[in-house]
């Protein structure tokens, strides 16, 4: 199954070393040019095309965010329909956003879980794909390409940093580094405050669900990461470090204003480290960043949370 990937190949830009209070230059992997806006659509896509080339008629996926618009831009590449789950708390913006897409909505049950329970019997009964937002050996598989880029374009990094939700991209980026024989290079993995399910597992050595998700960053707001992702953290060098949502949307701003791209919060985090754990990234020669992107983002957006945190 050697047909063409639905994602494409992005930019990779080295700062200055004064680029940030690290001191080191920093390899910048720019995810956030993906068609759909977000990495998401290296593993999204990758496994809708294995689903169709399966047989598969039709796509299903519960998601308000990046992995449903990932699903809707496979989908019409593959030329099946999209149908999104979401929960009724989900906003009339975002329901015309997804559907600007030419995807379906469809509105079900009072919160995520229920979406996607829904979701996953819907795909069950037609012969439909169903899209996990993260936790998907396929979905880990297709974002591992991020690495294989880096690896080709012939640029060395000594670490990787990312923003980590479920844990779907922390898992591809291992299995990337696995798979270019780069298994020794660690990774740091950020969440905001308020979203931070993976610190707190570590934490206590067992992975817990948090009550609620109070960042903004709602792209990292899964409640539990993956059981998977929990598990790579005794098998490779992970360090798990958190940010405020202040310093996400501090790096937000100064992202966009250094390069003209707007990422969500979500990304900022991770943009943040080599300036709010410039220590721990100093430790480092050349640091490579997941821009991971996300659309849920605008100007106005931008301006709302400058004037509420900074
Ligand atoms: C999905 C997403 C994340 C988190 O990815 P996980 O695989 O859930 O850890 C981070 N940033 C953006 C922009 C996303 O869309």
């Amino acid at each position: 199954m050697a047909s063409r990937p639905l994602h494409i190949e992005t930019p990779l830009l080295r700062t200055a070393a004064d680029y940030s209070e690290s001191g080191v230059p920093l390899w910048l992997k720019l995810d956030a040019l993906q068609p759909s806006g977000s990495f998401k659509l290296r593993g999204v896509g990758l496994l809708c095309q294995q689903e169709v080339a399966k047989g598969a008629l039709e796509i299903f996926c519960a998601s308000g965010g990046n992995a449903g618009i990932a699903a809707a831009v496979a989908g019409r590449s593959l030329g099946v329909p999209v149908t999104i789950v979401v929960p009724e708390t989900t906003s009339v913006e975002v329901r015309e956003r997804i559907l600007a897409t030419g995807a379906h909505v469809l509105v079900h049950g009072s919160v995520f879980d229920e979406a996607n329970a829904h979701a996953i019997s819907l795909a069950a009964e037609r012969k439909a794909a169903y899209v996990h937002p993260y936790d998907h050996p396929v979905l880990w598989d297709g974002h591992a390409t991020l690495i294989d880029e880096v690896v080709r374009a012939g640029a060395v990094f000594d670490c990787v940093v990312t923003s980590v939700g479920g844990g779907g991209l922390l898992a591809g980026i291992v299995e990337g580094l696995r798979r270019n024989g780069l298994s020794d290079i660690p990774v740091i993995a950020v969440e905001t405050e308020g979203a931070a399910s993976l610190n707190a597992s570590i934490t206590v050595q067992q992975r817990v669900m948090l009550p609620a998700i109070t960042s903004i960053a709602t792209s990292l707001g899964a409640r539990q990461v993956a059981q998977h992702v929990f598990d790579l953290v005794s098998q490779h060098s992970i360090e798990s470090v958190t940010v405020s949502d202040a310093d996400a949307v501090a790096a937000c701003l100064k992202f966009a204003d250094a390069h003209r791209i707007l990422v969500e919060p979500a990304c900022g985090a991770a943009l943040a480290v080599a300036d709010v754990h410039a220590g721990l990234l100093s430790r480092f020669k050349a640091p490579l960043i997941e821009v991971c992107g996300g659309i849920g983002v605008s100007l106005a957006m931008l301006d709302s949370w400058r004037a509420r945190f900074l």
